[in-house]
Parts: structure tokens; sequence; C-alpha cells
């Protein structure tokens, strides 16, 4: 009989998983905990449960990363794309899915599929080598043991049970008539670099509305569940350090010192520092600024800093309790735990963020179990695509010192050589043409050269 799969997780990482591995021919045991146990999110015993939005979000496959995403998918054989597709309701140009007929459809593939065996049971630990290969799907909710032997398998500080979002730009929406590169008293850095931050300066009359704006701006609650989460004095939002005195910041995050704005030379009254946040340089995140405002707020508050007027933003800010390891550290390019390689991540734990992220990683983590236990291997997906650009950042393209949950934007893919001169919606759709393209190749069994079964 051929090797099994174990996947533990019945959420939209697991399920896609089970799905990918069983439909290319490899028996799943599906371990999932609900009603056995429950999660403070959960309200049944359904795969695939939505536990809040009824949302996949942009069905724009042209012009939104997370279109594309779900095109990729559905070319991909995706059973979440599937059932959302079946069960999708009117909602503009968002996909949005009836959540009962849409985890019902899910549970009904996965419980009729002839090579999935759906367990109920808490997996309390990491399983050992014996049982041969595993994917964890767990999600931000994963049980308290198996998280504690988790955190036991990676060392504790390289999973995180809160998230502190802070926000990131698109770096080619900042205006560097205002802004410039510099390092806090000019100090070299790890790569040998002394100017590696994006600084945008405020004079004493912009900080001060700046902190008024933070302060009236609309938060969001946390839940009941997650205020007893202790993070709030290693990692304030914004807006409660701004509330604690009108200078605070401007000795805190937007603490000026060592910094010189070429155009006046002087120091400047406080400063918002942004740090690259990919290796590809596209993408940087601003330092300090995890928020619980409201995302419209966000945007509205962020682009009243000089520089970030017409500011693109990939991610916007947030904090929330999840679940999710060190993958750029932890996990090699084929989602496998590097010291222990019969392990595989996936979903929201692999620091993806996001119903159709967390299901695309699951698609990958199904194929790569697949291909490794039949022996015939998978190709990683080109980098040009959306499942390739995910795949990419979470295994190394992010900086593992500063890793935090991410959403698919069109940041995480390979720019076009600058020659090309493709800008806005033009770049977009061209990345988009581009990723369908090298879809195809992937999907006929050409892809990245490095292969799951290596
Ligand atoms: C409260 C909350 C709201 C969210 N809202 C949204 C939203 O509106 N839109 C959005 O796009 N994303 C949202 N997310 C983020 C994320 O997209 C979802 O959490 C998504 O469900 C993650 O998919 P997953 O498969 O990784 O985890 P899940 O879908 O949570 O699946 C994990 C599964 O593992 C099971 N499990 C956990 N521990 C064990 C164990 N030890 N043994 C066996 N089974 C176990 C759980 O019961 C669960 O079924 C939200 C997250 C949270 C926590």
């Amino acid at each position: 009989m051929a090797a099994r799969l174990h996947i533990i997780g019945g959420g939209l990482a697991g399920s896609e998983a089970a799905w990918q591995a069983a439909q290319a021919g490899i028996p799943v045991i599906l371990h999932e905990m609900r009603p056995v146990r429950g999660t403070e999110a959960h309200q049944t015993d359904s795969l695939a449960e939505l536990v809040c939005s009824n949302s996949f979000r942009s069905d724009d496959a042209v012009n939104n990363a997370v279109g594309l995403l779900h095109e990729e998918m559905r070319r991909a054989g995706s059973l979440i794309l599937r059932a959302a597709d079946a069960c999708k309701l009117p909602a503009g140009g968002a996909l949005a899915v009836d959540r009962h007929a849409f985890s019902a459809a899910v549970s009904d593939a996965l419980e009729n599929h002839p090579r999935v065996e759906l367990s109920r049971e808490e997996i309390t630990a990491l399983p050992t080598a014996e049982w041969g290969s595993v994917i964890v799907a767990t999600g931000p909710l994963t049980s308290a043991s198996l998280g504690a032997s988790i955190g036991a398998a990676t060392g504790e500080d390289q999973l995180a049970f809160f998230d502190a979002i802070a926000p990131i730009v698109h770096r080619e929406s900042i205006d560097f008539d205002i802004a410039w590169f510099q390092s806090r008293y000019d100090k070299e850095g790890p790569g040998g670099g002394v100017a590696d931050y994006i600084n945008l300066p405020l004079n004493e009359d912009q900080y001060r509305r700046f902190v008024a704006e933070l302060l009236a701006g609309e938060k969001t609650d946390f839940k009941q569940w997650e205020k007893s989460t202790p993070y709030f004095e290693a990692c304030l939002p914004i807006e409660v350090m701004a509330a604690r005195g009108e200078q605070t910041l401007a000795f805190g995050p937007m603490k000026p010192v060592g910094l010189q704005d070429p155009r006046s030379s002087q120091r400047p009254h406080a400063v918002v520092q942004l740090r690259q946040d990919n290796g590809l340089g596209t993408l940087w995140n601003m330092v300090g600024f995890q928020t619980k405002l409201k995302h419209a707020e966000q945007v509205r508050i962020f682009r009243s800093i000089p520089g970030l007027e017409n500011a693109q933003f990939a991610r916007l800010g947030g904090l929330h309790r999840n679940t999710f390891i060190n993958s750029p550290r932890l996990l090699d390019s084929q989602l496998r735990l590097k010291s222990r390689p019969h392990l595989r991540f996936a979903g929201q734990i692999t620091g993806v963020e996001g119903y159709v992220e967390s299901a695309a990683i699951g698609l990958l983590a199904g194929r790569f179990a697949a291909g490794e236990l039949s022996g015939i291997g998978a190709p990683l997906p080109p980098p040009t695509t959306a499942l390739g650009a995910l795949l990419s950042h979470i295994t190394g393209g992010a900086d593992a010192r500063t890793f935090q949950p991410m959403n698919v934007n069109f940041g995480l893919f390979p720019e076009f050589p600058k020659s090309a001169k493709i800008r806005g919606k033009d770049r977009k759709q061209a990345m988009s043409a581009r990723a369908l393209r090298d879809l195809s190749c992937w999907l006929d069994g050409a892809g990245s050269k490095e292969t799951a079964a290596e």
C-alpha cells in the first residue's frame, strides 16, 4: 500500500492539502480536533469553516493579486475555489460565499473521497518520524498543547502567539523629493550599509496634528478572548503610545536623533522610518507602527505624513491573536521544517494572512508531499506566479528578523527590468499575464528547478 500522508487540522489549508494529495493518488488521514475540542472562534464541526467574514476578497485576476491567486488555484484544481465558486453570493467584484454551503461542500468532497480518512481528535504533540510525512495546518488558533510542542521544536522565540503588524508601503509610491535614505548615526548595519532606512520628516506642527489624528482615529476592538494575550507592553499599538503623552512618539518610534534631513540640513522634530521588508526591495515597513486603527483610518492618517501623500499600502497594520512560526528561518523551500523534514507546515501558521493565502499554501504543501511520497517530485511554482511569490516570501524572501504575517500583493512579485518602463495599472496587468503564462508551464510539469522530491 502507498505511504500515507497525515494532515493535522481540517481548516482552509488542511482541507486543500488533503484534496490535492488525495487527487494525486496519495491516501490521506486528516486529523481535525473539532468537535472533540473547540477553538475560541470556530462555531461548527465542518471542515474549512470561515471564522469571520464570508469573503475571499477581490476576484479580479487581471488587476488584483488575490484575484490572480484565485485564478491560479482554480487552474491547479483547488477544492476551496471549486466550493467557493459553487456557493458564491452577489458581492460586486468580490468572491463572497454562503459560509454554511461552502463548508458543507468542502466537507462532503473530503468525506466522500475514497482516499481520505477523517479522524476527529486533537493531536497534542508534533508527530515523530515514525508517522512518516505530516502536514501541520492547525492555523492561528492551534491548540495549546500542540503549540507548546511546536515551540519546543522550533525554539520558543521562533513561534508567535499574536501578530503585531505595521503597515507596509510600496516603495514606488513614496515621494523621494521628501524622503531620504539614512541609518541612525549612519551606523553600519549587518549587511554593511549605512543608509538602510527610508526617512520621512515631520516639523513640530505636522507632528502635533499627526498625534491628534492618531488619538481621534477610529479603532477596532479586541475580541473578548484576545484581551488576555500578554503582548501589550512588548508591542504597544502606536495610538496607545501616543495616548501616554503628546511627545511620547517623538522620544519613541518617531525619534529624530542621529538623523538629518539633507534638504534642510536640520534634524526634524520627528521622523517616520521605513525598513526594507523583502529581498526584492519593493516593500517597506513603517517601523513601530503596529496599530488597531481601522484600515480606512490608517490610509487617511498615514497619507498625511510628508512623503506618503500617495502611498500605496501592500498591507495595513493590525494586532490579533495568531499562532505563526518564523518560516523564513525554519522552513525549506518546500515548506519542510529544516530540523525535522518529515514535518511540513501549511496555512496561516506559516505566516501568510487570509483565507485564500492559507488555502494556497495548503495547496502547495499537499502537492509537495504527494510528489515526495510518490517519488515523482513536484516542481516549485515559478516566483512570477502568485503561488510562487507567496511561497518565496515566507520561505526566504522576507526578513526573518522582523517576520510578520503577509497577504498576497504585487510587491512580492519580481519586478520587470526598469528599461521595460511598465508602470501603474499596466504593471499589475503585465504581472498577471506573466503569472498565468508561467503557471501553465508549472502545471504542465515544468517549474523552478528545485523539486519537492529532492
Ligand atoms: C478570529 C479570526 C478571524 C479571522 N477572520 C478572517 C477573515 O475575515 N478573512 C480572512 O481572510 N482571514 C481571516 N482570519 C485569518 C485566517 O485566514 C483564518 O484563520 C483561516 O481560517 C486560516 O486557515 P488555516 O487553515 O491556516 O487555519 P484554520 O482554518 O483555523 O484551520 C485550522 C484547523 O486546525 C484545527 N486544529 C487546531 N489545533 C489542532 C490540533 N492540535 N489537532 C487537530 N486539529 C487542530 C482547528 O480546529 C481548525 O479546524 C481570521 C483569523 C481569526 C483567528
